[in-house]
């Protein structure tokens, strides 16, 4: 039963300048109203360790968001900060320990069919500049790779979300602990996956 792709789990992190902007609300409100469902959530301020551990769960992640920076720039017809993947993510990795240790931030873990998928469609990509309009990083925030760049710092996007179904149930062990999840129902629920739909009529 548990195997339904009614029940794939993504991890969600509303960071600090979520967090500052005032957009908690909205932010939540854009992953509840496409029908996912909220399992865990808690506020934090991360320690460095446990940022560090998170973003290197994935031994790629270095390569990958080396490469998508560089392909980014090259996009753009600019140059990138250097050509080597690994002295990019070196510098984005201090960064992003600066950034996402500096306040409260929120951590969710939301439920539903195709959640990896559909929570990284709501949010958009990585990049606000390039992120399109409708998305939560494309309608909120307006940062961009170079601007980051030039003042040393990590992209400021508002949230964390997983990008695997992997990575998220890494992640996921990664900041909760099983007792902090629950396994519960919406009664709306049989509008989504309800087969027969026999519930509606008296
Ligand atoms: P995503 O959060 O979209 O999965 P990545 O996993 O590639 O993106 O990167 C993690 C985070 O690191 C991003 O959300 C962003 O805050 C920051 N980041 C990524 N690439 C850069 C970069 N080139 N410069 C500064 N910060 C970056
Ligand atoms: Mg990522």
């Amino acid at each position: 039963m548990k195997s339904h792709p009614k029940f794939e789990r993504t991890l969600v992190i509303i960071k600090p300048d979520g967090i500052q902007r005032t957009l908690i609300g909205e932010i939540l409100k854009r992953y509840e109203q496409v029908g996912l469902k909220l399992v865990g959530i808690k506020m934090l301020i991360p320690t460095a360790d446990l940022i560090e551990e998170h973003y290197t769960l994935d031994p790629e992640w270095r390569t990958v968001t080396g490469l998508k920076t560089i392909k980014s720039y090259k996009d753009k017809g600019l140059t990138p900060p250097h050509t080597d993947p690994l002295k990019i993510t070196a510098i984005i990795l201090k960064n992003l320990v600066k950034y996402m240790t500096k306040g409260p931030v929120i951590a969710m873990v939301w439920e539903g069919a195709h959640a990896v998928a559909i929570v990284r469609k709501v949010t958009g990509g990585t990049e606000p500049l390039t992120s399109p309009i409708g998305t939560i990083r494309g309608d909120y925030v307006i940062d961009s790779y170079s601007m980051s760049d030039t003042d040393s710092r990590a992209v400021r996007n508002l949230v964390h979300a997983s990008g695997s179904v992997k990575e998220a149930n890494d992640e996921i062990d990664h900041w909760f602990k099983k007792g902090e999840l629950f396994d519960y129902r919406h009664i709306s629920e049989a509008m989504l996956y309800d087969v027969d739909l026999d519930g509606i009529l008296e």
